[in-house]
């Protein structure tokens, strides 16, 4: 839920997508005979995918199917060395392609061959392979590599936590440059296998299932193995390494679950337990609005006292930072969390500015949550919400629907994002609004969507014109008139769910 790099970020740009679409002709054969044959000349992926906010984000010129990432790390150094064997498919000629990385590169294979590497702008590896790739052909890439991700800087920033007894690889939106090398953007997703050898004692834990248990290694080592069989954005694959309590289980409807606590939370550790281990009763209840759950096992992982001070919403299984927990169990957070496997990450943002998509719906999931709990309807919430920020207050001037670069995980995002819900569910009535959220996770699930497509689902399925409603929400600036009779009452009453919901807010955003 964190970001800081805009600054380092924003001023790249790219310097060979416009050549790549141009399609520059190649060298027609010196011939007297008939028409020359003019092909196009293989061309260098582009070093972005054009995203509007992160603009060499991920990569053109190849889609990604499968992530094996093999490493081994050292609690006590922070060194982490690994291989990371990719399966993609070229979906152009290509001279020579990105990958998204920061970590020293030893050495690249492409289909075997020894390419040659070079580095550019902020976490770009560019990989020469030895062999022309044609479109459409099957590339294995092998990266060999070593670093220490803690002090692997871009703009004095690194997106990877070292803690007291091991690290976190969980951030957002940038997380995967400083463990392996990627198509780092929501739009490449693809399966992952993650191992991690570490020293006997340490625990790691990571997205999906343990296809076998933990395996021995000489030297004292011990291998755990992760596997993913979901489509999973870069952002959205994790390892939580360290001192961790694992509980296992299997839930009603036979999922695995998998829940991990940190060693060093302490006085705190009661009350993760209190919210994490409702995981599975949150997911089934959110399955009931949202749609058949995603992905194939569910959890959560609650991260060590010196991590991070957020959570986010790692695929099959959430990282909370302590703060969550300082004033007890807090079931909103798990429940925001989880709403995020259907609202980000099974259906992603297309580009970074539709963020609304994820955090707008996760933070409604609360308000909902707090009203299946008799903790105030979610009517109560927006109308407390509502009054909170006062009308020359700044947090109106930020448009959830476009907060730019620097601003996408702003409170805005998430208060007037689910504010925003709350009018349309108003607008359009309950049938159709708790048809339109479990047809929306339907038609994109495991891919992308905006926020103009999600309006068309919304507008097709109630009928109206809402272009009202979402222009004056979430893309134009100061507070919203609502008429409502809670509105022009007393000043309203604050909800039981209140308090939580606003430290879940004021964590995960800022
Ligand atoms: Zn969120």
């Amino acid at each position: 839920m964190r970001r800081a790099l805009t600054a380092a970020t924003a001023a790249l740009t790219l310097t060979t997508a416009g050549t790549m679409l141009a399609g520059t002709p190649g060298q027609a054969a010196p011939t007297g005979w008939g028409r020359p044959i003019v092909t196009a000349a293989p061309q260098p992926g582009a070093a972005g995918l054009g995203d509007t906010y992160f603009p060499d984000y991920g990569n053109g010129g190849y889609d990604v199917e499968h992530y094996d990432v093999r490493l081994r790390y050292e609690p006590a150094t922070d060194l982490l060395t690994g291989t990371t064997t990719i399966l993609a498919t070229a979906t152009q000629d290509l001279s020579a392609f990105n990958l998204d990385f920061l970590l020293d590169v030893e050495s690249v294979r492409v289909n075997g061959w020894a390419a040659t590497t070079s580095t550019a702008g902020a976490h770009e590896l560019v990989v020469t392979p030895a062999r022309t790739v044609t479109r459409g052909q099957q590339l294995t890439i092998v990266v060999r590599y070593h670093g220490i991700p803690s002090e692997t800087l871009v703009g004095g920033y690194t997106g990877w936590t070292r803690t007291d007894d091991g690290a976190l690889a969980v951030n957002e939106p940038e997380s995967a440059w400083w463990w392996f090398p990627s198509n780092d953007h929501p739009l490449d997703k693809a399966t992952f296998d993650i191992s991690v050898s570490v020293p006997t004692g340490v625990e790691v834990i990571s997205n999906g299932v343990q296809p076998r248990p933990p395996v021995a290694e000489a030297g004292n080592r011990t291998r755990w193995i992760w596997r993913t069989t979901s489509p999973t954005a870069t952002y959205l694959a994790f390892m939580a390494i360290g001192q961790y309590d694992i509980v296992t289980d299997t839930t009603p409807g036979g999922q695995p679950v998998v829940n991990a606590y940190s060693t060093s939370l302490g006085a705190l550790g009661p009350a993760a337990r209190a919210s994490i281990e409702r995981t599975a009763e949150i997911v089934d209840w959110e399955s009931g609005i949202f749609g058949p759950y995603p992905f194939e096992a569910q959890g959560g992982v609650a991260g060590p006292i010196d991590g991070i001070g957020f959570a986010l919403e790692t695929q099959t299984r959430p990282v909370y930072g302590p703060g969550f927990w300082r004033r007890g169990a807090n079931t909103y957070v798990v429940a925001h969390e989880n709403a995020h496997q259907w609202f980000g990450d099974s259906v992603s943002v297309a580009e970074w500015r539709n963020i609304w998509l994820n955090e707008g719906f996760a933070s409604y999931a609360e308000w909902l949550w707090s009203e299946e709990q008799g903790e105030g309807t979610a009517q109560e919430v927006f109308d407390f919400t509502y009054a909170s920020y006062p009308a020359d207050d700044e947090f109106w001037q930020v448009l959830p629907g476009d907060p730019g670069a620097a601003r996408v995980f702003d409170n805005a995002v998430y208060d007037r994002g689910a504010m925003t819900l709350h009018q349309l569910r108003l607008a359009v009535g309950d049938d159709a609004f708790f048809e339109i959220l479990p047809a929306w996770t339907s038609e994109h699930r495991y891919g992308n969507g905006t926020i103009e497509q999600f309006q068309a689902l919304a507008e097709r399925i109630s009928g109206l014109d809402l272009d009202d409603l979402f222009t004056t929400w979430l893309f134009t600036a100061g507070r919203p008139d609502v008429a409502t009779a809670a509105r022009k009452a007393a000043p309203p009453t604050e909800p039981k769910s209140w308090a939580k919901i606003r430290e879940s807010h004021h964590l995960l955003s800022h």
